[in-house]
């Protein structure tokens, strides 16, 4: 018999689609198995239905697990390395030359280390794009997370044969491991950095597996420059006119936009993933989120990897991506509160093709995140929604579950060992950073 928890007592953020919450006052969430049977009005349960663990949500806000639609998770072990830098210096100088050292075991554990750093955030998926990635989804299987994985293609480094070789392996050993919690994709890096004809050979080895599409696309003004310059185009257009889109894409960034280039993400149903903290950071730019969601593209929201966002916490991004839509467009109504928390919850689970994902509602896969409202700057209790998005901390997680199954319980880790993966990323980014620079 599948196991049946109930989640009572708490605000419950109910409902599907994409409008404001409906957020439930002494509400409850029952989950079966790996999904959702009802969330909603305590009195709206059916009193045959007999829970085998209850959990106490009294003080607490349920919401729909949040979805980081863009990360490298394994860059955690060079989170601090080199910041202040612009992106491309950034890349050429730091970080790859202390990636090139990175071992399997490196990318294992540096990963368990943002899982860990994710689960404690209320985040339950991540879209990961990196190298290793047997490694990164053995530690989605082991830790019980969904993920959207791909090996990251540089088509003008010496190793892009090999590299495309192991993103398709990828794909024919996980893609859809794991009871459908893991999804992957082939992962041409940047306009800048996959010439055509290796865009078209990942193109034709994605047709042949089936598989979505994740991509860097439009993140700073250099790299419009460059592709202009290259192809008389923006980066947009290039990677529409090669055929791209035709598959299902997930475009990380996507800052420098025209309206051309909108209507082509909108007629294509490219998804974007927003990253306002790594776009800040690296001085990129603001990506027009409004203009976007208004022509119907997908958006989901994200952190990028710890390098470059220095954490991976999603109510800072939320907080962020919604002020500088705000703020960028003198208008105080721009992204609303729960317009943001809707782009980090059902926005990136559709920008990762999970069907059923991100909203409390049956039918749904039972990704939940419960919120201790217990402290000072969540009081007064007005607007749920507000007091979510603009008020909780990341360390206001309380318990979460992803398909169906606890893996964060008052606060504590299920299925990490949070000292070992703590004391294994810090033997292995020092080590990095003496390789990267040059030592032995
Ligand atoms: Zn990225």
């Amino acid at each position: 018999m599948p196991s049946r928890v109930l989640i009572e007592g708490g605000w419950v953020f109910a409902g599907e689609g994409d409008g404001p919450f409906d957020v439930v006052e002494d509400g409850v969430v029952a989950v079966e198995g790996e999904r959702i049977v009802y969330a909603g009005p305590r009195e709206g349960l059916d009193p045959a239905w007999q829970p085998t663990r209850r959990i106490d949500a009294r003080d607490k806000a349920v919401l729909p697990g949040l979805v980081n639609a863009h990360t490298h998770h394994a860059m955690s072990l060079l989170r601090g390395y080199a910041d202040d830098v612009p992106l491309m210096p950034w890349l050429e100088q730091h970080i790859w030359p202390a990636e090139a050292h990175l071992t399997g075991d490196d990318v294992y554990w540096g990963t368990l280390l943002a899982i860990a750093e994710s689960l404690l955030a209320g985040v339950t998926t991540f879209a990961d794009m990196y190298f290793f990635m047997d490694r990164v989804a053995q530690a989605v299987l082991e830790t019980g997370v969904r993920a959207h994985l791909s090996r990251g293609l540089i088509g003008v480094a010496p190793g892009a044969d090999r590299a495309l070789a192991e993103g398709k392996e990828l794909v024919a050993n996980f893609h859809g491991a794991g009871e459908g919690r893991i999804r992957c994709a082939l992962a041409p890096h940047a306009p800048y950095t996959c010439p055509p004809p290796y865009v078209a050979r990942v193109l034709e080895a994605a047709e042949a597996l089936g598989c979505p599409i994740h991509t860097h696309l439009a993140e700073t003004r250099a790299e419009i420059e460059q592709i202009r310059a290259q192809y008389g185009k923006s980066p947009i257009r290039h990677f529409a006119d090669l055929g791209v889109f035709r598959h299902e894409t997930l475009a990380a960034h996507c800052v420098h936009l025209d309206a051309d280039d909108i209507a082509i993400l909108a007629e294509n149903r490219v998804a974007v993933a927003h990253n306002p903290i790594s776009n800040c950071k690296l001085a990129s730019g603001i990506a027009p989120v409004s203009e976007l969601l208004a022509a119907g593209v997908t958006v989901g929201l994200a952190s990028d990897g710890a390098a470059s966002t220095n954490h991976l916490d999603l109510f800072e991004e939320m907080r962020l991506a919604a002020n500088l839509q705000k703020v960028s467009r003198y208008d105080a109504t721009a992204l609303p509160a729960w317009q943001v928390l809707r782009l980090a919850t059902v926005g990136g689970a559709r920008a990762l093709g999970f069907d059923r994902l991100g909203c409390l509602a049956p039918g749904y896969l039972a990704d939940i995140v419960i919120l201790d409202l217990r402290a000072p700057h969540l009081w007064p209790r007005h607007d749920l929604t507000s007091l979510v998005v603009y008020s909780a901390k990341a360390a206001d997680v309380d318990t979460v579950l992803v398909h169906g199954r606890v893996l964060v319980d008052g606060g504590e880790l299920l299925t990490i060992d949070i000292e070992r993966v703590e004391r294994e990323a810090q033997e292995r980014a020092q080590r990095l950073a003496r390789l990267g620079r040059g030592g032995r």
